[in-house]
């Protein structure tokens, strides 16, 4: 046999897979419906008089096409998803179990209180946890996703300085350099500018130069901690003390937070707003930009401004508090509402869930395995890869690219080349702060077999490259079934529309 394409351009049991739109054809569809009889029109003339021009499918060919799309993903499901500040963790079927119990899965949002007061008090109870973990006063439930979370706790920030009467005079945010997109761009959604904080030799926040920049025109600082480059950020209280001397508030992004539930509580380093990614730390499915959920917490300075609707208990009962009116505190007023209803609940649902299967020891000692597998992956990795700082890190290990240096081959090479050893890459050149970034968070889920499978490919890869194997990591993927895209193109110029190839036809 040759590698010459097949005649059906399958690849075994790599399916090639069209369009729904190409398969399916305008006069099918998948269920007999008989003619509707007796109705009465009461579209006062609007009638649609063309075709929808929706292909139908018989219901195997249905099935078929979305299990053949879905195989063409990499899942959790399927192996090491090793996506730096991700936190792709297992998620634990017995989440799921719990959120499709008709008592959760079926409830509306608009359902009278009176007949949801358990799905109340599961939000209850849920945001009970997160302020114990975190030793914060206030959660607002509704963000969701940490982006989301991120301009609850900005917009907190800036009803708080309204509320002193500073917010035309506080207008500057400070992040440092290694910060996710998202601090930056949800300040200057907020209307502050953003200013860098650099960094020092150890990959952390430099305290000297913070200083030199705060002042009275700085609203907050938005530092993550653990922050990008895995590392715990020492100088967290002195940090937290320096900007509330200068009168601003410090928002923390918790993307990280799985390294420390159990072990820290942010409320303790003085931070006065953090998201919680529950579909990181808390193991609920990441999905496509879906179903994310960014719990917010709050200090006893930003509470009263947190957005509603929020639960309360009062008589026997759990009341959602629903308007600003009502939420209305004597030291400020709430910010109002950030999403239709109150959140996430299937993600809320799946969150407790895990929560209560893991218990108080169970949250901590997964926070220590992540730390613990991220640790033996950069042991392991540093005999040939290039760790971007020393020491030990925390939930994930982070390389730059100066192993790579003089082979021809560079940081994306390398990522492609491990598509072909079957696995996801790791986070590709972030954070910025570091030359060529890998970085790689195996989390707790990972057994020590995973680990030293994905640890002896990333060495034999690296191996490789220093051997002169350069071509090979140009032509990576070789195995996927449409080798190296081209990624620029497909940001810059994405074809959005598919055209019908005859398109009188399908409007007729
Ligand atoms: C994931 C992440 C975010 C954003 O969270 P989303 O839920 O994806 O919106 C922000 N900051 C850091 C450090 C992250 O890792």
């Amino acid at each position: 046999m040759t590698d010459a394409p097949t005649f059906t351009g399958n690849k075994a049991l790599q399916i090639e897979e069209a369009l729904s739109f190409e398969i399916g054809s305008y006069d099918q569809t998948g269920v007999d419906l008989p003619e509707p009889s007796g109705k009465t029109d009461r579209l006062g003339g609007l009638n649609r008089d063309r075709e929808i021009g929706l292909p139908g499918l018989s219901e195997p060919e249905t099935m078929r096409h979305f299990v053949r799309l879905s195989q063409k993903n990499y899942a959790i499901d399927m192996g090491p998803f090793p996506l730096g500040s991700c936190t792709m963790k297992h998620n634990p079927r017995l989440n799921e179990k719990i959120a499709r119990l008709p008592g959760f899965g079926d409830l509306h949002p608009l359902a009278p209180e009176s007949a949801v007061q358990g799905a109340l008090e599961l939000i209850d109870q849920l945001a009970f946890w997160l302020k114990e973990l975190t030793g914060m006063p206030a959660v607002a439930m509704s963000p969701k996703a940490g982006a989301h979370g991120e301009l609850c706790g900005m917009m907190a920030i800036k009803a708080a300085l309204e509320a002193r009467g500073e917010a035309e005079t506080r207008t500057r945010v400070l992040a440092p350099e290694s910060a996710h997109g998202t601090n930056p761009a949800t300040a200057v959604q907020c209307g502050f500018t953003v200013e860098n904080i650099p960094g020092d030799e150890t990959g952390r926040v430099d305290l000297a130069a913070l200083k030199e920049k705060l002042g009275d025109d700085v609203a907050g600082i938005m530092v993550t901690n653990p922050n990008t480059c895995g590392l715990f950020e020492r100088d967290i209280r002195a940090i937290a003390d320096a900007v509330h001397d200068a009168g601003g508030y410090f928002y923390c992004d918790g993307a990280n937070f799985n390294a420390i539930a159990g072990k820290v509580r942010p409320g303790d380093l003085g931070v006065d707003a953090m998201h919680i990614n529950l579909h990181k730390t808390f193991s609920t499915p990441h999905g496509g930009g879906g179903p994310g959920s960014g719990p917010t917490v709050l200090s006893e300075a930003l509470a009263p401004f947190a957005p509603v609707p929020y639960v309360t208990f009062e008589d026997g009962k759990y009341k959602l508090i629903e308007t600003r009116r009502a939420a209305k505190a004597d030291d400020g007023e709430s910010m109002g509402r950030l999403t239709a209803f109150h959140g996430q609940m299937g993600m809320f649902t799946r969150a407790l869930s895990y929560m209560l299967s893991h218990g108080k020891d169970g949250v901590k000692q997964a926070a220590e395995d992540a730390v613990l597998n991220a640790n033996y992956v950069l042991a392991r990795l540093k005999k040939e890869m290039s760790p971007a700082f020393e020491g030990y890190c925390m939930h994930e290990a982070l390389f730059d690219d100066r192993f790579l240096k003089d082979t021809g081959v560079e940081t994306i090479d390398f990522a492609k080349a491990m598509i072909d050893e079957g696995y996801h890459p790791m986070t590709m050149y972030f954070p910025l702060v570091v030359h060529g970034a890998m970085l790689i968070e195996p989390t707790e889920s990972e057994s020590k077999r995973e680990l030293d499978l994905f640890c002896d490919a990333l060495l034999s890869l690296a191996k490789r490259a220093k051997a002169g194997e350069v071509e090979a990591f140009k032509a990576a993927p070789v195995q996927a079934p449409r080798r190296r895209l081209d990624e620029t193109a497909a940001a810059r110029k994405p074809v959005l529309r598919w055209i019908p190839k005859e398109p009188a036809e399908a409007a007729e």
